[in-house]
């Protein structure tokens, strides 16, 4: 995958808001087990609304399509999820700035602007990692990301840290207050951002990134 031209951009917005509605229900259940119940509909309310707008979002370069999806999900997503994602996504599109129209962001910079998303959620959400949350997938991927593993070995990663949010009791967000009763379930923020990543890893695969 050499170009990042608006088809390629649309049909990987597309694929990923798809994978996360798709995924809505499991993530409704795994927020009633440890919070209110609202994880899968909060994303798909902010996926659907990205849909909506998906020429406008895809025409634009990848760095504004990122900022406006994050704007979107902060306005869009209610509870703890919509700010944060929305910080994400508008920081990744902040520090892809300087990529040339069209073009794929080599890894170096993926890499590093996943790293300065990141640091951004742990600011917005006053956390860190180990605390049972989304950052519990998004660090580990950006450090494999970082040293070099394939998209296939990113998705195992993904997979993997969210099935290590298990056993983790939750400090941060709502699951906080049920303390070691948040003892034995998945994080929901964290098999969102699995279901996100494993999307993005394979349509990369799938379209000539490197094995
Ligand atoms: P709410 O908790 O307000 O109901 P959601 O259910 O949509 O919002 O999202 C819950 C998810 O948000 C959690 O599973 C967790 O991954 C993430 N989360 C909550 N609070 C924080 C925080 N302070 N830092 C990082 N992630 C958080
Ligand atoms: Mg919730």
């Amino acid at each position: 995958m050499t170009t990042l031209d608006a088809a390629v951009r649309r049909a990987l917005i597309e694929a990923a808001a798809a994978a996360v509605i798709a995924k809505a229900d499991e993530l409704t259940a795994l927020d009633q087990a440890i919070g209110d119940g609202d994880h899968g509909l909060n994303m798909k309310r902010g996926f659907e609304a990205v849909l909506a707008d998906l020429d406008a979002i895809a025409a634009k370069p990848l760095p504004e399509g990122l900022k406006q999806i994050g704007t979107t999900m902060v306005m869009k997503v209610g509870g703890a999820s919509g700010p944060l994602y929305g910080t994400l996504f508008l920081q990744l599109g902040k520090s892809l700035a300087e990529l040339a129209p069209d073009t794929v962001p080599d890894r170096a910079m993926l890499a590093a602007a996943l790293a300065a998303a990141i640091e951004a959620v742990k600011a917005r959400g006053k956390s860190e990692v180990g605390q049972k949350t989304l950052l519990d997938v998004l660090a580990p991927v950006q450090a494999a990301l970082a040293a070099g593993e394939t998209p296939a070995d990113l998705a195992v990663g993904a997979r993997d840290a969210a099935a290590s949010t298990v056993p983790m009791k939750a400090i941060r967000g709502r699951a906080s207050f049920l303390g070691e009763r948040s003892v034995g379930h998945m994080d929901p923020g964290a098999r969102s951002s699995e279901i996100l990543i494993t999307t993005i890893a394979g349509f990369a695969a799938a379209n000539g990134a490197p094995a």
